[in-house]
């Protein structure tokens, strides 16, 4: 039998979860992609690529479409944010894929 503190436990667990999916679809439907190469900018306006995989991640703290972590266009560890590819132009995007972090989800 199940005690009351262990079902909470899988309640909050649940909507964790639910959570992060949620969360996922709703960036994917506007316009936010994921995956091994995705478009991100610091909060200094550096343009870099990072692997991003929503609910898995060794490297950054979390922060839904921000996040902390190294930024190699300028050497430092900045708040970045996800960038949808339509809003950046064919050089930036050029730019982008130039500079890849470490490939390290
Ligand atoms: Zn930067």
């Amino acid at each position: 039998m199940a005690s009351p503190k262990r079902k909470r436990g899988l309640a909050v667990t649940a909507v964790i979860v639910a959570g992060y999916v949620a969360g996922t679809i709703v960036a994917v439907k506007q316009g936010y992609s994921f995956g091994r190469s995705v478009p991100v900018r610091c909060r200094q306006g550096h343009l870099f690529t990072t692997t991003w995989i929503p609910g898995a991640s060794l490297k950054a703290l979390r922060l839904g479409l921000w996040r902390v972590q190294w930024c190699p266009v300028g050497r430092h560890f900045d708040l970045v944010r996800l960038v949808k590819e339509a809003d950046l132009s064919p050089a930036e995007l050029e730019f982008a894929a130039e500079h890849h972090d470490i490939p390290v989800p």
